[in-house]
């Protein structure tokens, strides 16, 4: 491993989706869209690029790396966390791993301990920094009680970490409580926080009225919104038409992701196909968690699920509707499993929603795209970029989706970092 402030990577297979300027060789592509480039860093960013064939001989005083056609791809962008959920299934499981078991589980998790809360979470935030993620979006529970301990672990997280992770949190609550004073009161700490305006709205004869609540919260502080919507196999759940038609009514200009969105793989095409006009209209993305989908939707006791509880990925991408995949909970009565790793959202994607042949350019969704979605730098691996990239010893994509690929190297401004993982042994 090469450690040096100016170096070459070699023979790196990059998938050419995730290149900018997409380079015009046509000799060293793969099937699956990988070119194999040479890199040089220095100081930290990424100063060339060039198809392998093309690169000028490189002077033997500067070190170089082969990575014998090692995929490269840049860091990973986790838009859709639950950091301060994370790590409670030992004291806290899902009793029947249903979703309405899971809510009240979480309700009665409700810990009121700094240490506790900055413990579980900062093991999110070691976990994810290890394996390659640079930016993490995460949202939190509002409870008033805790509110403000909440939000004072996430504010020196945030800082502690500002060097190495950006972090975003998003305000959970119900749209009903945004009513109010205390719906200000959020926003404005949310706003202070660099954040996001969020929440969950539900089937209510009250909708279109709390939905009307929350854009004039967030359009009076110029915030973008996430939401959670239809994460129910209920055909007549439409949350997300309607926070469509709200974005339209508001004018609204501001970033908007919503996720889950499984109830709309349960629709009429002709309710479908509405939806996806209406989303394209108001530029809204979605965010699908295929993990958290899989495991809590079409659950029933002694019943084989036939549903894999994802929404419909393939329709939106068709209907150019910016798509972003992500991780969700971690280890919580939401889901008992996970383990903060971008590599295995998108390999878990991919067997789940079939975003195999071909695999196109389906690996954005866990790298460019959330980041233009949560409105950061763009993330593609070009000239002038800081050198953050995720380095695979799997050439192709069966391979880098076939193990677990625990012996990657990760880059952040061309140093590579300890890969190791926090023990778990640090959450007692
Ligand atoms: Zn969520």
């Amino acid at each position: 491993m090469v450690i040096s402030s100016h170096y070459w990577l070699i023979n790196a297979h990059i998938p050419q989706c995730l290149l900018r300027p997409i380079p015009s060789t046509q000799q060293h592509i793969t099937k699956e869209g990988l070119v194999c480039c040479d890199l040089e860093i220095r100081a930290g960013k990424i100063i060339a690029i060039y198809p392998s064939e093309l690169t000028p001989v490189i002077d033997n005083s500067v070190l170089s790396w082969d990575l014998k056609k090692g995929i490269v791809l840049p860091c990973f962008v986790d838009m859709h966390t639950h950091l301060d959920k994370g790590h409670i299934w030992e004291r806290t499981p899902n009793p029947d791993g249903t979703f309405e078991s899971a809510l009240r589980a979480v309700a009665g998790d409700r810990s009121n301990s700094y240490d506790d809360l900055y413990r579980r979470m900062e093991f999110g935030l070691k976990s994810s920094y290890a394996q390659g993620t640079k930016a993490i979006r995460t949202h939190l529970d509002c409870p008033w009680d805790y509110f403000d301990l909440t939000l004072q672990v996430f504010k020196d997280l945030q800082t502690k970490w500002s060097d190495r992770l950006i972090l975003q949190p998003v305000s959970l609550i119900t749209l009903g409580e945004y009513a109010g004073k205390r719906g200000e009161v959020i926003a404005d700490r949310i706003a202070e926080l660099g954040g996001v305006v969020g929440g969950v709205p539900f089937t209510d004869p009250n909708l279109e009225h709390q939905l009307d609540r929350l854009f004039s919260l967030a359009k009076d502080r110029n915030l973008d919104l996430d939401l959670h919507t239809d994460e129910n196999d209920d055909p007549t759940s439409q949350t997300l038409k309607a926070t469509a038609e709200a974005a339209l009514r508001h004018q609204f200009k501001g970033s908007i992701v919503c996720d889950h969105c499984c109830s709309l793989a349960v629709q009429r095409d002709e309710d479908v196909n509405i939806t996806l006009e209406l989303l394209k209209a108001a530029k809204i993305g979605i965010v699908s968690l295929p993990m958290c989908n899989l495991y809590l939707q079409d659950r029933h006791a002694l019943k084989t699920p036939r549903w894999r509880g994802i929404t419909l990925i393939h329709e939106l991408k068709q209907a150019e509707i910016p798509i972003a995949i992500a991780s969700d909970n971690v280890r919580d009565p939401f889901f008992g499993f996970g383990n903060h790793d971008g590599l295995e959202v998108f390999s878990m994607a991919v067997k789940i929603a079939h975003l195999d042949t071909p695999y196109g350019d389906w690996i954005k969704a866990i790298t460019t795209t959330p980041a233009a979605l949560m409105g950061l730098e763009s993330n593609y691996i070009s000239v002038g970029a800081s050198a953050d990239l995720v380095i695979f010893k799997a050439r192709y994509f069966s391979e880098l989706l076939s193990r677990p690929q625990s012996d990657r190297h990760v880059l952040r401004k061309g140093i590579a970092i300890d890969t190791a993982l926090p023990d778990y042994a640090d959450l007692d």
